[in-house]
């Protein structure tokens, strides 16, 4: 090594030992008596005290860290054989750069990324530093090592002999492999994120810091780019995949609704609130282009200011988020709208259930390439965490999803528990889905759950359903046809009243600073509508009774006049915001709770999927079965069934609809054509 060199590292230990003394013993002190592996540096504050360390830190940051550590071995309190990793922390967002920018002359660079934690694999040893030792004069050579594949030394640095050399030890260290992604507002508006493996090792991978690096949460990561061979059928290729060894990692600060508000934005917003047009002005701004659909579109403007999760003393939460689901006929702009309010909501994303590929909806366990173990991967509705999710064709989701998806809507967790892996992420998720009907068109007569491809119970974990139909009319068809053709013609009329920059720092204001509290008004309202539908009158009183509507409904109607209270920044739900929500409950149960055979609400057409007028004609269907036991014994003629059915008043269509549930239920069968039996 020449004396250059030597001088100028004799110079960053000095200066570095200096600024340990001057500034961190204490934090050393610490680090040392509570047997952490690390001491954590403030970038900034090194910065601050010599440009040139940060500089070079920045430039070599393999070199600079050992001659850090060489400096703290100076250090009086700290022990001969002590190895502290020594990490760096808030490092400047000017030198923060994009996933997407990251290119070959960053490696062997210190580089400080943000991002969403895709997947994590699960901990393993991995060796760090191989011990060579030379066959000829058996010098032993340490060999530190950095990616998947082993390095050996190529020449003895003692005797200069080349060739192989002989494994005789190895460190292991704990290793993790994570994949972040870049976060939605990092990306221009059509963009797919990209993505980046990190490595964590030693104490990151340490269980409380696990914590901060579940699947979905937002980090900053500090570290230094390598490159590693892409292993291609066991040989090495000339392709290369870029990699970060991890120095730190950082919970970020920003969570989804850091959107910055100036003192002039602030001062628009509640001028804004002020404006008795306020309401239709944010319904007209949604999806300008599509024409009619106010009420969902007012639904979907509540969905965006959404309701207040509350925590109860039991412990419990109950959502604040409000969940729609649209279901209908095909080409009625379902994805249109899907597509816009992902682009205007803030931290949005939008998936299609057919195409969720790997993680899907939710998460899923997946094969960790490099380290060969699993690793967990978020889903969309992790990824959305705090945000809002649109799915569109919800209804083609993977098996897998159907049950995570139960607890995601409605606890706002997701469990997992495959592998060796065991984990619960956060998904308090708003989620606007679309779902096309199974028989290619939404038939009003249906119950609804009779018509998707999903659970009912799934279904009934939605706040509002909107039934969309394309029924020819003539006046609404003239409409529309106007519309989109002026769409074609003059497109700068369809420009919303209210930017949705505009629309993203409102929602961010109200959700950042308002918290309405029910008034006695608001819930006098949502009470006695709720226990007036409760106890409307069913003709005939030993049928079972339709229940119109359950404590799902009450609460979504809670979040729906929150939200309401939230657009006029009030702190208070007033009567006014009970009654919007209450309408547009109404509007919803209309048109999918409702019986259509008795005009009855009834909430089981959602909740089961079988209303209760047709509990009731199975349970008549049952009785004539039994009855027809008796004297055929257990094998009936269905020709019999059919007919007792229909002199009780129950068409025929109707029977062989509740025959064909039965039997698809187990609770029938058919062991030859044209007779059916109950199974014992
Ligand atoms: P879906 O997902 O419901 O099958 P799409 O969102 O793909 O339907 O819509 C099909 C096309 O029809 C889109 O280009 C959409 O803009 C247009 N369209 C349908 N209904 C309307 C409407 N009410 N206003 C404006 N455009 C519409
Ligand atoms: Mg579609």
């Amino acid at each position: 090594m020449n004396e250059k060199a030597a001088s100028f590292e004799d110079g960053v230990i000095e200066k570095f030992e200096e600024f340990i003394n001057k500034r961190y013993l204490s934090n050393l002190s610490t680090a040392l008596n509570t047997g952490m592996h690390s001491l954590i540096v403030d970038f900034t504050e090194l910065d601050k005290f010599d440009p040139e360390l940060t500089d070079f830190l920045i430039e070599q940051p393999e070199d600079a860290i050992k001659l850090f550590q060489s400096a703290l071995k100076r250090i009086e309190m700290v022990p001969e054989d002590e190895e502290l990793n020594i990490r760096f922390s808030n490092i400047p967002e000017s030198k923060r750069i994009l996933i997407r920018d990251i290119r070959s002359k960053h490696i062997d660079k210190m580089v400080s990324i943000e991002g969403l934690i895709r997947q994590a694999s699960d901990v393993r040893p991995v060796s760090r530093i191989i011990t060579f030792e030379c066959p000829a004069c058996g010098t032993k050579i340490d060999m530190p090592q950095s990616g998947t594949t082993i390095k050996e030394p190529t020449v003895c640095v003692n005797c200069g002999r080349r060739g192989k050399f002989k494994l005789v030890d190895k460190t292991l260290v704990d290793t993790q492999r994570i994949v972040l992604e870049e976060s939605p507002e990092q990306l221009a508006s059509d963009a797919q994120p990209r993505r980046m493996s990190i490595f964590l090792t030693d104490d990151l991978v340490d269980p409380k810091i696990e914590k901060k690096t579940v699947p979905g949460s937002r980090v900053i990561i500090t570290g230094i780019v390598k490159e590693i061979p892409i292993v291609d059928r066991g040989t090495k290729s000339t392709r290369f995949d870029l990699i970060i060894n991890a120095n730190n990692i950082e919970p970020s600060e920003k969570e989804f609704d850091e959107i910055e508000l100036t003192p002039e934005d602030k001062k628009i917003i509640e001028d804004m609130s002020k404006d008795p047009l306020i309401n239709k002005k944010l319904i007209n701004s949604i999806a300008p282009s599509i024409y009619g659909y106010e009420t969902i579109k007012e639904a979907i403007v509540l969905q965006l200011f959404g309701g207040i999760r509350t925590k109860r003393p039991d412990e419990t939460n109950v959502r604040g988020d409000i969940h729609i689901l649209l279901v209908g006929d095909p080409g009625v702009a379902k994805s249109q709208l899907l597509k816009y309010v992902s682009a205007v909501a803030p931290k949005a994303r939008y998936v299609s259930g057919k195409g969720a590929s790997g993680a899907g909806l939710t998460a899923s366990v997946v094969k960790d390439e490099f380290l060969k173990g699993w690793s967990l991967e978020a889903g969309a509705i992790v990824l959305a965490n705090k945000g809002i999710c649109c799915i569109d064709e919800i209804d083609k989701m993977e098996k897998e999803d159907r049950v995570a998806m139960h607890e995601a809507m409605e606890q706002q967790t997701i469990t997992i528990a495959k592998a060796n892996i065991h984990s619960t992420l956060r998904a308090e998720t708003t989620i606007l889905a679309a779902a096309n009907p199974k028989f290619g068109r939404f038939d009003p007569y249906r119950p609804i759950a009779d018509q998707i491809d999903m659970p009912p119970t799934l279904i009934s974990r939605f706040d509002l359903i909107f039934p969309i139909r394309d029924i020819p009319d003539k006046d609404r068809d003239s409409k529309l046809a106007e519309h989109i053709l002026s769409s074609f013609r003059k497109p700068e009329k369809l420009v919303p009243e209210i930017s949705p920059e505009l629309m993203r720092k409102y929602i961010a204001y109200a959700k950042r600073y308002i918290h309405p509290k029910l008034s006695k008004e608001a819930s006098d309202e949502i009470k006695s509508f709720f226990v007036g539908l409760r106890s409307q009158k069913s003709r005939g009183d030993e049928e079972l009774k339709p229940i119109p509507i359950s404590a799902r409904q009450l609460e979504a109607m809670v979040r729906l006049s929150q939200a309401s209270a939230k657009i006029r920044l009030s702190n208070i739900v007033e009567g006014k915001d009970a009654r919007r929500g209450i309408r547009i409950m109404k509007y919803c149960l209309n048109k999918v709770g409702m019986d259509t055979e008795t005009g009855e609400l009834d909430i089981d057409r959602i909740a089961t999927g079988i209303s209760t007028s047709q509990r009731n004609k199975i349970m008549t269907v049952r009785n004539i079965i039994r009855e027809l036991e008796s004297r055929y014994g257990a094998n009936v003629p269905l020709a019999d069934v059919i007919d007792a059915a229909k002199s009780k008043g129950i068409d025929e269509s109707r029977i062989e609809e509740i025959i064909e549930k039965m039997k698809r239920s187990g609770e029938l069968f058919e062991p030859k054509h044209g007779v059916i039996r109950r199974m014992p």
